[in-house]
This record gives C-alpha cells, structure tokens and sequence, in this order.
C-alpha cells in the first residue's frame, strides 16, 4: 500500500499517477474538504460570483495544469481576450510609486537601465541554479537579497522600488527576505528589450467554475481512497525501514504502514505540527524542512456595482508600494452576465484587520485615490482569507531567503528511505499549480521506479 498525505494538487495528482500505473493507494487529509490552496467559494459574493482563496492564474507555459484542464474537460477562459471588450479597450494597468502615478513607458525607459546588468548576471547564473550546481556569480547573487540587489543596480529609483513592491506581492515575502536569484531568474528570462515583471509569467488563462474544478475532477478519479479529517502528527520506520505515520482523527488515534509513503503537505506544516524525529531524515532535510521560506497572503474579494477603474484608464489592475500593494478584477471574463464585478486586493503579510468589512474598508480607502468614485460603487459585500492562519498550509507559498539557492534548492524533493515528496515546494522553480502537479507525478514516477 503507497500512504499519500496531503488531497492537494500535489498528492492527488501522485494518487492518480499511481493508480492509473496500477498500485493500490490510500490518501490522508487533513481538513474535511480537498484541494488544499486551490480553493473555490462558491456564490461568495452573490449568486454565482465565486472568489478564489488560493490559485487562480495560470501561465500559457504551465502545459501540466492546462492538459489536465483538458484531459478533465473544463473550460479555459482567455484572459487576455477578455481585456479586448469594448468597455477595457485602452486601458491598462495603474503603477503608483512614491505617491504618483509610474507608466509602463517610464518604467520600460528605466527598466532599459538595468537590463543589461540584468542579462550579464542571468547568464553568469546559468539557467537553473540548484544546491551543488551554482556558478561562482550565482553564489554572490543568492548571498544577496531582492532589496539588496536593486539598492546596488538602480539605487534611488522608482523602478526599485516598484520592482520590490511587485517581488514582495507577487512571492509573498518582503523584497528583503527573498534571495536575488529570484528577481534575476525571472527578469532574465525576458526576451532581449521587453520587460515581463516576473518574466515570461503571462497569467493568461483561468478556468471557468473556478480552480476547484481541477481538485474535483481529480478527486473523483481517486474516490473513496481519500480519507478526510486525518490528521498527521507523527512519522517513524519499523525495523524493516518501512514508514509509519500516525493519524489523529478527532480523539482517535491510529497507526498506518505503509510500503512507500509520499509527504505532499507543505513543510511549513511538516516542519511545526509533526514529530519527525523518528523519520531517519537526514540532517539536509530536516533543515529544508525548517528553513524554507514560506511566504504569507492575504485575499481581500470586494464586489463592485460597476467598474469605476475604467474612467480612469484602468483595466482594474494596479500595483502600488502605498499600503494595498496589487489588486485586479477576478471575474473579468468569467463572471456571469450582470453580476457584480469583483475586485481581489493581494497583499503579502499577515492581516492587520479585524474581518472583511475592515479590510475592505483599508483597501478602498487607498485605492479611492488612484480609482475615484470606488468607495460609492463599492456593494458592500467582501471577503478575507490569511493564509498565514490557515493550520493546513501556515502561508502562502514557498520561496528562497538570500543564500537558500545554494543550501537547500533541491534538497526538498530527494527522496530519503522509502518516504517521498511532493508539494509545490519540492518543485524548485516553480511554486504554483503546475510545480504542484509536476512533483506530484515525479513523486509517482519514483514510487513506481522504485518497487
Ligand atoms: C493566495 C495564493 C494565490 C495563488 N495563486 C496562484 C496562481 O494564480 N497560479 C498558480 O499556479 N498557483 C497559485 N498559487 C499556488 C497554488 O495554490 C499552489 O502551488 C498549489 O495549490 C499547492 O498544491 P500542493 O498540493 O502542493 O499543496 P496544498 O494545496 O497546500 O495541499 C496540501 C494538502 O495537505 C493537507 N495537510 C496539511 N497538513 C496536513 C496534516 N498534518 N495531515 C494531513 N493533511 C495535511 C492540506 O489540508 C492540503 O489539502 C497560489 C497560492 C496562494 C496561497
């Protein structure tokens, strides 16, 4: 029996691998529902506006979670046809640095700057910098902070500091906490003379039914072999080296053996709320298990009678380093004809507010600056989410402190005795849904490999 901990992207997309390649499986969740951070709330803010807690963008170049869509027969909506209506045609984005407005213009002519610095240190890093692969540059960059990094390229700009402000929202963690590496992976992949904020990133696609759609369709190929409200708290080996973890489920205790087990929860969780002591990790692990950054989110959702963004030239997405940090319109192409727009305000750290309505009211008292005219159109209705508080995922999304490249990247994933794992986090350059299906089927892969 192959024991999968964690009914997320991660371990149902290795449950499903498994028992497609013919092995007998049971997994282990948690909480009482499936998915994990993919995590759609139905008629949240209305009859049939549904708001994503976790995932929802997906890249033209994430070919995992877009052939899952297919093989599952969800619909794909184009994002970027939805921008070409008539009521969004010449608007775009709103950058607001410094107490003013930043154009994409302005930031393209200084972006030309660092560029070429950009460039000459992505190439001296080599395409993927993993632990015990790392250039000489690579090692002096990742020693560096995103912060640090801008400080020393374009000192006093406010392209640096829009840059930190996109880096902390769009990674979760301040511009201070994550190592270099990941702004000059990303800008460098650019294509000579464009600049992509995060790269070749393009948040193109979203699925109509909402992200959910994926974890169900998956969950329902695995069935009843998913066992909600189990809650791991401890992992060991018998003397044959076969893991054993234990479960609670309300005041019930239980022991399971497995052949092989695949760990596919965060290690924020791994690392804080299960005795590992008995694992026979190595020392390598149990550091990637407590060290990884782990980055924290907080979802606002606000309803909108109208669209007051595009009086102003906006499309409804903005970025700003004045406190609400980015915001953009969920339901573009996706809400049903009629119904309220809604707007989702992103914010890296942990929520000062005390409920949505005060959240809200926070977001739209800086936004009704840039978007005059917000608070009036604002419904009423909104809803918050701290994925900092959540027990089964303690943050957000995993990420690299300055000097993590070159002492943990790819550690997270190497299996150690018969355990294995898997989770967005295990996927090195990739924190999103396609590293959580991807490692999922690695994990598979191993397992089966390995039997
Ligand atoms: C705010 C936010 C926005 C995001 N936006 C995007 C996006 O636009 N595009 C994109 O591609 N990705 C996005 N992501 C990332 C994406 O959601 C994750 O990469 C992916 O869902 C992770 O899947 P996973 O299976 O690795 O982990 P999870 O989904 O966290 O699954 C882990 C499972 O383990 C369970 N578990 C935890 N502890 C225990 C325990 N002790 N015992 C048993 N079970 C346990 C959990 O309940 C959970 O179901 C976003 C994430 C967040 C938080």
């Amino acid at each position: 029996m192959i024991v999968i901990v964690g009914a997320g992207l991660a371990g149902l997309s290795c449950a499903d691998a498994l028992l497609r390649a013919g092995y007998e499986v049971e997994v282990y969740e948690a909480s009482e529902r499936v998915g994990g951070r993919c995590w759609t709330v139905r008629d949240a803010l209305g009859d049939g506006v549904d708001v994503e807690r976790g995932a929802q963008l997906i890249d033209s170049s994430d070919s995992a979670v877009l052939g899952l869509a297919a093989e599952l027969g969800l619909d794909t909506v184009d994002l970027w046809a939805a921008q070409q209506e008539e009521s969004l045609q010449g608007t775009g984005p709103l950058l607001h640095v410094e107490g003013r407005l930043f154009s994409l213009e302005e930031a393209g002519a200084e972006y030309a700057e660092l560029e070429p610095v950009v460039r000459a240190d992505h190439l001296a890093v080599g395409a993927e910098p993993l632990r015990g692969r790392m250039t000489p540059r690579a090692l002096e960059l990742d020693a560096l902070s995103v912060a640090e990094y801008l400080d020393l390229t374009v000192p006093g700009t406010r392209l640096g500091r829009f840059l930190k402000t996109a880096y902390t929202w769009e990674l979760g963690a301040d511009a201070a906490e994550l190592s270099a590496l990941h702004l000059v992976g990303l800008l460098g992949d650019n294509e000579p003379g464009e600049f992509g904020l995060f790269g070749p990133a393009d948040a193109r696609y979203a699925l109509r039914g909402g992200t959910e759609s994926l974890v169900e369709g998956l969950a329902r190929r695995v069935g009843d072999r998913i066992r909600c409200g189990e809650v791991l708290t401890a992992l060991r080996t018998d003397s044959a080296d076969r893991p054993v973890l234990v479960f609670e489920n309300g005041s019930t205790t239980r022991e399971v053996r497995a052949e092989r087990a695949v760990l596919a929860l965060p290690f924020s969780v791994l690392a804080s709320r299960v005795d590992v002591t008995g694992a026979g990790f190595t020392a390598e692990k149990r550091r990637a298990m407590g060290e990884l950054g782990m980055g924290t989110a907080v979802r606002t959702h606000l309803g909108f009678a109208s669209r007051p963004w595009t009086s102003v030239g906006c499309n409804g997405a903005a970025v700003s380093d004045g406190g609400f940090q980015s915001c953009w319109e969920e339901t573009l192409g996706l809400a049903p004809e009629g119904s309220p727009a809604v707007m989702v305000n992103l914010r890296t750290g942990r929520s000062s507010y005390d409920g949505a309505q005060e959240a809200a009211r926070g977001f739209l008292e800086r936004f009704e600056y840039l978007v005059p005219g917000s608070t009036s159109a604002w419904t009423g209705r909104a809803v918050t989410w701290d994925w900092s508080r959540h027990p089964w995922s303690l943050g957000s999304y995993a990420f690299y402190r300055p000097g993590q490249f070159g002492s943990i990247s790819g550690a997270e994933a190497t299996p150690e005795r018969n355990w294995h794992f898997a989770g967005e986090h295990t996927s090195p350059h990739n924190s999103g849904m396609n590293g959580a299906i991807t490692s999922g089927v690695r994990a598979a892969q191993e397992v089966s490999g390995s039997i």
